[in-house]
């Protein structure tokens, strides 16, 4: 039997937070932990307990996933979530998504009852509702915070800037029969146009889990995460140069750097390894496992 261990990320970035929100932020990620902990602690799987992790955190305000996500250019919300089950790399996926309360549920509908892998938009929309998952109105989703940060970075042409506060969602995990799994769920970046989808809901990118070497998940300025093919690289780094989970991490962050992105990673192995890593000032993070947890948002990135 492996020991199991649960860890999560809340997004990353300049992280000046005002004390309430940063409490709310920690108390979300204690929830989340809760949740995922439950379930591993009794023999549970590493994809139900991501599931169940990634889901208090969609329902949580206080992240950029679910309820709480930024608003894209248009005014509208549209969310992101993957999942990936390391023991098949079986993967689901879904962007684009305007009424679904639960991403990451439409994400694992996908991987568990369709052919495909990735859906998007109005069909990603239809087949959740074929599935029965529960629908909301659009406006659930908006806090009156994000119409406030659309305005600026509108008013400020737009593209990132050092204030940005990454708040995707992510969460992954190795059970006690040393499988694991990832998932990651986001509202995506702020004024993003054109249908734009990150790298969260890229399998390989943003989210990757492989019973070989690691389940990963990341938050940072996606499209050099895609470009990176982050979550996928830690791993190949893992299995082919024999790397470990932190050195894997490190250097896929440092890689990401070198282009010109920042971000974070959180991972864990087969064998209970846990290690996270981070390019901006902080990072939500979380990890539990039997012996206790940790939470946390400044600090040392490892
Ligand atoms: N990586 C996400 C994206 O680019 C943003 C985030 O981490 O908050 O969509």
């Amino acid at each position: 039997m492996t020991s199991w261990r649960l860890v999560i990320h809340g997004g990353c970035g300049a992280m000046r937070l005002r004390p309430e929100e940063e409490r709310a932020g920690l108390a979300g990620l204690n929830d989340a932990l809760d949740a995922g902990s439950r379930l591993l602690h009794r023999g549970g799987s590493a994809i139900d307990a991501v599931e169940a992790a990634a889901r208090v955190l969609e329902d949580d305000p206080a992240f950029n996933a679910g309820r709480g996500s930024v608003l894209a250019h248009d005014g509208h919300i549209e969310l992101d979530a993957a999942i990936m089950d390391g023991r098949s790399r079986s993967a689901g996926a879904v962007a684009g998504l305007r009424r679904v309360r639960s991403p990451i549920s439409a994400a694992r509908a996908v991987m568990e009852n369709s052919p495909h892998v990735l859906l998007s938009f109005g069909g990603a929309e239809e087949f959740a509702r074929e599935q029965g998952l529960e629908s909301v109105d659009p406006s659930w989703f908006e806090i009156p915070e994000r119409r406030g940060q659309l305005e600026r970075v509108l008013k400020s042409g737009g593209g990132f800037d050092a204030d940005v506060k990454f708040g995707t969602i992510g969460a992954v995990a190795v059970d006690v029969h040393g499988h694991v799994a990832a998932a990651t769920s986001t509202g995506g970046l702020t004024a993003k146009r054109w249908g734009r989808i990150g790298d969260s809901p890229l399998i390989g990118a943003g989210t990757y889990a492989d019973d070989r070497a690691a389940a990963v998940s990341a938050t940072g300025s996606g499209e050099y995460f895609i470009r990176a093919a982050a979550a996928h690289e830690v791993a190949a780094r893992i299995r082919m140069l024999g790397e470990s989970l932190q050195q894997a991490i490190d250097a896929v962050l440092q890689d990401i750097q070198s282009l010109g992105g920042t971000g974070g990673l959180i991972g864990v192995s087969p064998d209970g390894d846990a290690a996270w890593g981070f390019t901006t000032a902080g990072m939500y993070r979380g990890r539990a496992d039997a012996e206790g947890r940790e939470v946390a948002v400044h600090g040392a990135a490892t």
